[in-house]
């Protein structure tokens, strides 16, 4: 199993800034650490070049982005700092995710430890998203591999309003959120379908509402490559999540889009989205169990 990383690219944040950058690092240490038999190859993340990343984005936001050029409001909405680390970095992320879409084109399926910036529009990015790796990714699934039809399931505490947003009026990439209803962003934009969940839900209704919506998705999109963006952060002792996930109960998320994947034999990509636990120990245990889940799986 490929399994991409990026956390050596790392980036200056101010004191007291809350994104807890650390996780990726650790999430890295513990997989590193798994018993050879699992089968594991580790690889460094590549760079997304520009050409790639205008398969989705404007060539005004990357130009601007990548030269430091944005204004400050709009890198206030990006949450981040601009530095060239923090550019390196992204163009970093989104090439994991391209490699490992590449990856699985070939395989079957890979991870990567990060990634899952689905707040990115076409023109702009939001909420500690830069580039929209899954949604470049898709691009180069549907010209490189071949396969037209490709199903994206986020099950990010947040909507996965970029991604809805970029391929809003494209049939070929079907994209399913289900997400906290007064989670961030405010404004929503329309997925192909949306499950929007009452702050507060918890294991036993999340995963009946989940299991229906995979079933549609799956018949509706009839996709011949996914992208899993799991998400941390519907944990119950998240910070940015207002749902009462318990581990157990992600993982059982987690068992269920995997099946779904293997059940319909497509091959498919899993990023780690968002994780904001006020414990960082609590988002790397979601995660190293996500990432279990598939090599297992
Ligand atoms: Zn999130």
């Amino acid at each position: 199993m490929h399994v991409f990383y990026s956390d050596p690219f790392e980036f200056p944040l101010p004191p007291g800034h809350t994104f807890p950058l650390g996780k990726y690092r650790l999430l890295r240490e513990r997989v590193a650490a798994w018993p050879a038999a699992t089968g594991v190859q580790l690889l460094l993340a590549p760079r997304a070049t520009r050409d790639e990343l205008l398969l989705v984005h404007t060539a005004a936001y990357v130009d601007a982005f990548v030269g430091g050029r944005l204004d400050a409001q709009h890198q206030a909405r990006i949450g981040l700092p601009w530095s060239e680390a923090l550019v390196e970095r992204s163009l970093r992320s989104c090439g994991a995710t391209l490699a490992a879409a590449r990856t699985a084109l070939a395989h079957g399926v890979a991870v990567y430890l990060a990634g899952g910036t689905h707040h990115a529009r076409a023109d702009r990015g939001a909420g500690y998203c830069v580039f929209n790796d899954c949604a470049v990714a898709a691009r180069i699934v549907q010209r490189e591999g071949g396969r037209e039809r490709v199903l994206v399931v986020d099950t990010d505490v947040h909507q996965g309003d970029g991604t809805a947003a970029i391929f809003a009026g494209d049939p070929s990439v079907f994209t399913f959120s289900i997400h906290g209803e007064q989670n961030f962003p405010a404004a929503k934009a329309a997925s192909d379908l949306d499950i929007a969940l009452p702050s507060g839900t918890g294991d036993d209704v999340y995963l009946q509402r989940l299991q229906q919506g995979l079933d549609a998705a799956f018949a509706a999109g009839a996709p011949q490559f996914v992208f899993f963006l799991s998400g941390a952060d519907p944990f119950a002792g998240d910070r940015l999540g207002r749902l009462s996930l318990s581990k157990a109960g992600l993982l059982a998320r987690d068992r269920r889009v995997v099946a779904a994947c293997r059940a319909h034999g497509v091959p498919f990509v899993t990023v780690m989205g968002g994780g904001y636990a006020r414990e960082i120990a609590d988002t790397v245990d979601v995660y190293e169990a996500t990432v279990r889940c598939v090599v297992d799986g």
